[in-house]
């Protein structure tokens, strides 16, 4: 065989992925990152301009909030920047604990363990818990993190349509005949069965039937994980989440969380039964086998736990149902299709991929950042703006969206 020139590979290299690229263009899915020259708040000043964002999961308005800061700058003076190693070997510092326990009582669970991100404590939970001879029910829209665990765990997967307990539960009864026919004198486990969906869903910001999905779950036997993301903070007496608000803190196993959304900072969290966060410690490979959160981040996190449990805190997350309560009269008004809101996300629901870019692109123009959530986020041809509040939002800025949406919506009807 002839040599090669590496300059060649290279080339070949690049002009591959051009092309891969063009037809993304092509297709209107290209992206591409934009600049941020300030702080996430309600005004960001993005490729040079400032603009009124509704798009950041920065539901309360705490990513640059003083005590966060405060937690943060305290936590780098006694624990310095980084962990240095993985929780296991000698990166387990005492913001890590403190903000487990923190969660736990968030939660209502016996224990709670935290990871670098959501992603890596969805993976790391569902590949510990689930193997090949088990079997994994997922809400067709779930997150890619628990569709990417699901794929890594192996286990046979079936998928639900999105909120249908009748399906959900024709899969159950699938799974339950199929146990039954197992050799009851095997010595092996029984196959383990694990439901999985969202309490708020990411990119719809509807709600999932909790109640319903734990009674099915219950009578058939499953485990239940439910996906808090953007439900944590928010729902729930305590602003535990939904799982809390249902009251089912005790039939749901896992309850999985992020601390980069309302919760202002960045890591993800489990939270469950001493017997889950044991095993997790012990199998969990996306936290065994990773240098543990940086403590500032850990810090900054359980200072916006507690913040919650203040007045303060307490006033903030009504300003944010009142802001949503806004939108949903605004947008009533407008009679834009757009189905119950039900949660500070709000998808305005476009369709064509290219036509979402436009829009996006005129909202830019009027000095407003709702961008465009396209493929592979959801479904081809399902692209949305996708527009989210928070508590950072003034009443004015509410109306400034509403007013801009209004002209781009006649705008495209009148061209
Ligand atoms: C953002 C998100 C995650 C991932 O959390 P990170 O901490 O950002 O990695 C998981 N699930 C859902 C539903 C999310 O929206």
């Amino acid at each position: 065989m002839s040599r090669i020139e590496f300059r060649e590979v290279a080339a070949d290299f690049d002009s591959q992925l051009r092309r891969q690229t063009a037809r993304r263009r092509e297709q209107g899915l290209y992206r591409r990152l934009r600049r941020v020259k300030s702080a996430q708040s309600p005004r960001l000043r993005v490729d040079g301009r400032e603009l009124l964002s509704f798009a950041s999961n920065d539901y309360l308005g705490l990513a640059n909030h003083q005590l966060l800061r405060e937690a943060a700058e305290q936590a780098f003076r006694e624990y310095g920047v980084g962990s240095g190693a993985s929780r296991l070997i000698c990166g387990s510092l005492e913001p890590h604990h403190e903000l487990e326990q923190a969660l736990a009582e968030l939660k209502h669970t016996e224990s709670a363990l935290s990871f670098s991100s959501g992603y890596a404590a969805a993976v790391g939970t569902i590949c510990a818990l689930m193997g090949r001879e088990d079997v994994l029910v997922l809400d067709k829209l779930v997150h890619a993190c628990i569709v990417d665990a699901a794929r890594l765990s192996r286990a046979k997967l079936r998928v639900f349509r999105h909120n249908d307990v009748n399906h959900l539960e024709e899969i159950l009864q699938w799974a339950d005949r199929r146990a039954g026919g197992d050799d009851a004198t095997s010595t092996a486990r029984r196959a383990r069965l694990l439901v999985v969906t969202e309490s708020v869903f990411s990119m719809d910001g509807d709600i999932a039937p909790l109640r319903e999905i734990a009674e099915l779950k219950d009578r058939y036997g499953a485990w239940l994980m439910v996906d808090e993301a953007h439900a944590t903070g928010l729902f729930g007496r305590a602003h535990g989440g939904r799982v809390d608000e249902c009251g089912l803190s005790d039939r749901v196993e896992i309850q999985m969380g992020t601390l980069g959304k309302a919760l202002g900072a960045s890591g993800g969290f489990i939270a469950g039964s001493q017997a889950l966060i044991e095993t997790l410690i012990n199998e969990a490979r996306s936290f065994i086998f990773s240098t543990a959160p940086m403590p500032a981040a850990s810090a900054a996190a359980t200072a916006a736990v507690r913040f919650l449990q203040t007045g303060e805190g307490e006033q903030r997350v009504r300003t944010l149902w009142q802001r949503v309560d806004e939108v949903r009269k605004g947008l009533a008004q407008m009679d834009t299709a757009s189905a119950d809101i039900v949660s500070p996300i709000v998808p305005l629901h476009v369709g064509d991929e290219a036509r979402a870019v436009a829009w996006s692109e005129s909202l830019a123009q009027a000095g407003i950042l709702l961008p465009a959530i396209r493929y592979p986020t959801v479904g081809r041809g399902q692209a949305r703006l996708r527009l989210t509040l928070s508590a950072a939002h003034k009443a004015e800025d509410i109306a400034q969206l509403l007013e801009a949406l209004d002209k781009t919506r006649t705008a495209e009807t009148t061209s």
